[in-house]
C-alpha cells in the first residue's frame, strides 16, 4: 500500500516537473512561428514589447496590447498535459520518461510552429533528436530507432526528389525524430505513424471541402507529429 502510494506520489511529482516546461514551449513556438525568411520573433508584432515573459501565459496573448501570438490559447497546455501526463501514468522508467518527455516537447513545438507558419525549423528538429543520445538505453532499441529513422528519412528524401522540391527539406528532416521516437519500440510503429498521419491530413482536406471552408496548404508535419504522439502514447497504454 505504502509502495503504491509513494509510486503514485513520485509519478505526480515527475509529471508536475515535466509540465513546468510548458511556458518555455510556448516561448519556442512564438519565437519560431514566423514566415520563411523572416527573423525569429523576440517582440510582440503589434506593440513591439519584448515577448518574455509577457506573452507566455496559456492565453497566448501579449499582456501589453492583447494581441495573440504563437500557439492558440490553451491548446499547447492541453496537448502537453495529455501527452506527458499519459507517459507518466503509464509508468515509463526514469531514463525513458526523460527521453520521451524531451522528444514530446520538441515534437509539440515543431507541430505548433508548422500549424502556425507552415515551417519546420531544422535546428529544432536536430535538438529534438541529438539531445536524446546522452540519456542512454539498450543498444538494440537504438538500432531499431536508427534504422527506422534512416528508412523514413530516405523515403521522404525520395519523394522530395521525385516531386522536384514540392516536399520541403524540413519535412524530410522531421522523419528523423519520428523514426527515432516511434521506431524505438519497433519499426512497425514508424510505419503506423506514416499511415495515421497521412490519413489525418487527407481527412482534414475532405472535411474542409465538405464544409465549404477555403482551401489552404495542409500542415502535413503537424499531422505526422500528432500521429507520432498518438502512436507512442498508444503503444505505452497497450
Ligand atoms: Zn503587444
Amino acid at each position: 500500500m505504502t509502495t503504491t502510494a509513494s509510486r503514485t506520489q513520485r509519478r505526480v511529482r515527475d509529471g508536475a516537473y515535466a509540465l513546468a516546461v510548458v511556458p518555455l514551449l510556448r516561448r519556442l513556438v512564438a519565437h519560431h512561428a514566423v514566415a520563411p525568411g523572416a527573423a525569429w520573433r523576440t517582440r510582440c508584432d503589434t506593440c513591439t514589447n519584448l515577448l518574455w515573459p509577457a506573452a507566455y501565459g496559456p492565453s497566448g496573448r501579449c499582456r501589453t496590447c492583447g494581441a495573440r501570438i504563437g500557439a492558440p490559447p490553451y491548446w499547447l497546455e492541453a496537448v502537453a498535459s495529455a501527452a506527458i501526463g499519459l507517459l507518466v501514468v503509464t509508468g515509463a522508467p526514469g531514463w525513458e520518461l526523460a527521453a520521451y518527455t524531451w522528444w514530446t516537447a520538441g515534437m509539440l513545438v515543431l507541430g505548433f510552429v508548422e500549424a502556425a507558419a507552415l515551417r519546420l525549423p531544422q535546428g529544432l528538429t536536430a535538438d529534438t533528436v541529438v539531445l536524446l543520445a546522452p540519456l542512454g538505453g539498450p543498444a538494440s532499441l537504438w538500432w531499431s530507432a536508427a534504422i527506422s529513422a534512416t528508412v523514413l528519412a530516405g523515403f521522404y528524401a525520395l519523394i522530395r526528389i521525385v516531386s522536384r522540391g514540392d516536399l520541403g527539406l524540413g519535412d524530410v528532416a522531421l522523419a528523423v525524430p519520428i523514426g527515432v521516437g516511434a521506431g524505438w519500440y519497433n519499426w512497425r510503429q514508424a510505419i503506423a505513424v506514416v499511415v495515421v498521419g497521412h490519413t489525418l491530413a487527407a481527412t482534414g482536406i475532405v472535411l474542409r471541402r465538405i464544409t465549404g471552408r477555403k482551401s489552404s496548404p495542409s500542415p502535413s508535419g503537424t499531422h505526422l507529429i500528432a500521429a507520432s504522439l498518438a502512436v507512442v502514447v498508444g503503444h505505452r497504454i497497450t
